[in-house]
């Protein structure tokens, strides 16, 4: 939350926190008519406030055929003001720092954004949830940021015939969705529509996906490895955190959306030669990074995605998917031919709008972030790297990280000092532009950007024995020269694909 406080000067305010407030809880209570895309909901809110104040700061999306009234807990109704997407409650008088704040909002209409009507590519009708990253608000007037997490509750009126699923779960089957731990407001979803269910065995955590009955036999194909997954990221980085898990068929803008327990897949997922598996890995790894340690401002988005580009193909690999090294070669190529890569850092505090991170500077985000931990475990090795994140994750989860506290864990898991190593690749654009000539019984390197890099230069030749040979060279300066003790022949810089550089 202090973060945030630098960042007002420069940060839009309908994208920033509200440090006057934390938001504990939502409860929804929803029904809806899907040939008449029409909405009637009930929502009480809960806050607590962080110091005195009179009223409450929601973000809120403004829609013709949308209405919202509120009222505080003795159903009185309440006055606000609208600046665009910020909407002030007045409370009607100064309440003291630490009160607790209770409003009932009730919403009608058609929402502008966020909660959609839609037909799916078959012809099926689905309502659902598409909040990443801003627009829960589309609908749901609410704290719209990452750094404010609170509970939910889910129930929705739903017609014959049709499935319903939510975050959280209702475990005493009387239609109504709680989630045990905290989510941002971007990760809560739900959804209605006549699916057909695909079971997968291998784990209790693990319930019905949510398929098309038309996608029914391909969607098989590729939902059969999460079990297995399930223990693989459990050994390895620590216990999984939400109620449940299953993935859900639904035209959302994104190719997949991580919500903690059920993530929302793309309609044509399962289409592909892979039938989706790539996916399906990336998004389960989110579940532990992105979800569980989460991150609670835009610029950190790196934690989230670098780590499913990264650890997705990890994952994959472990099922028969192409070798994590293939996956860091497709990586590096798009990262280098992308346009925000030489010119903003992955961690860049002057976007404009959350977006950013998933369009433009995506690149950024995800590939360049899976290549500092690539990176980083070459420098740290296997021991220290799965260590530290181990201990990251353990002393995060379930809540919000940030860079410091990660970089504080592998300095730790490897008992040295790493600041450089991130502020490089971190908080700096681009990356090593080399210039490598050999010559005789030498190799001669030359840095060309104008801000210098430490890093491990990979290199491998013949020697005059004929013998094939690879050797690591730390470079730190404008220029080297290694001498390799004989005549070199068939060079070659970076066989094993360790090294993001041009
Ligand atoms: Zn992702």
């Amino acid at each position: 939350m202090f973060l945030t406080s630098l960042l007002f000067a420069v940060l839009p305010p309908q994208f920033a926190g509200f440090e006057e407030q934390d938001a504990l809880s939502y409860e929804i209570d929803l029904s809806f008519d899907y040939e008449e895309t029409f909405v009637e909901a009930d929502v009480n809110m809960r806050f607590q406030l962080q110091s005195s104040s009179d009223r409450i700061w929601l973000h809120s999306t403004e829609g013709k055929k949308w209405s919202m009234e509120f009222f505080n807990a003795k159903n009185q109704k309440l006055e606000t003001l609208r600046n665009g997407q910020l909407l002030e409650v007045l409370l009607g008088g100064e309440l003291p720092k630490g009160s607790i704040v209770e409003l009932r909002v009730h919403l009608s209409g058609t929402p502008p954004d966020g909660l959609y009507f839609e037909e799916g590519r078959h012809g099926e009708p689905v309502l659902f949830t598409d909040h990443f990253s801003s627009r829960a608000r589309g609908w749901l007037p609410c704290e719209d940021h990452p750094s404010d997490r609170a509970s939910f509750s889910v129930h929705v009126n739903v017609p014959k015939g049709w499935e319903f699923i939510s975050s959280g779960l209702d475990e005493d089957g009387d239609g109504v969705w709680k989630t045990k731990t905290d989510l941002p407001t971007y990760m809560l979803a739900f959804a209605a529509a006549p699916w057909a269910r695909i079971e997968e065995k291998g784990d209790p955590r693990l319930i019905p996906h949510f398929i098309y009955k038309k996608d029914k036999p391909r969607a098989r194909l590729g939902l059969k490895h999460h079990a297995e997954w399930m223990q693989s990221m459990e050994s390895t980085f620590g216990p999984y955190s939400w109620e449940k898990y299953c993935v859900v068929q639904v035209p959302t803008r994104w190719g997949g959306m991580e919500n903690a327990g059920n993530t929302w897949i793309m309609e044509r997922l399962f289409d592909g030669r892979d039938r989706g598996v790539g996916t399906l890995a990336h998004e389960f790894v989110h579940m532990w990074f992105g979800n569980a340690a989460g991150y609670g401002e835009w610029y950190e988005a790196w934690l989230s995605e670098g780590f499913a580009t990264y650890f997705g193909p990890w994952l994959h690999a472990q099922v028969g998917g192409p070798p994590l090294r293939r996956s860091m070669e497709g990586s590096r190529r798009r990262w280098r031919s992308s346009s925000c890569s030489d010119i903003r850092p992955i961690r860049w505090k002057e976007f404009e709008a959350p977006d950013d991170f998933f369009s433009s500077s995506a690149p950024n985000t995800y590939q360049k972030a899976a290549w500092v931990l690539h990176m980083l475990r070459g420098e740290l090795g296997d021991g220290a790297f799965f260590e530290g994140i181990s201990n990251y994750y353990a002393s995060i989860s379930p809540g919000i990280a940030t860079t410091p506290q990660f970089i504080e864990a592998m300095e730790a898991s490897s008992g040295r000092k790493l600041g450089w190593f991130f502020e490089q690749w971190l908080d700096r654009p681009g990356c090593p532009q080399l210039s490598i000539r050999w010559e005789g019984e030498s190799v001669f390197v030359e840095q060309l950007q104008e801000d210098l890099f430490r890093f491990r230069l990979p290199l491998q030749w013949t020697n005059g024995e004929g013998k094939r040979q690879k050797q690591v060279f730390e470079v730190r300066q404008r220029t080297h020269k290694f001498s390799l003790g004989s005549k070199v022949s068939a060079p070659a810089v970076d066989p094993d694909v360790e090294l993001l550089y041009r």
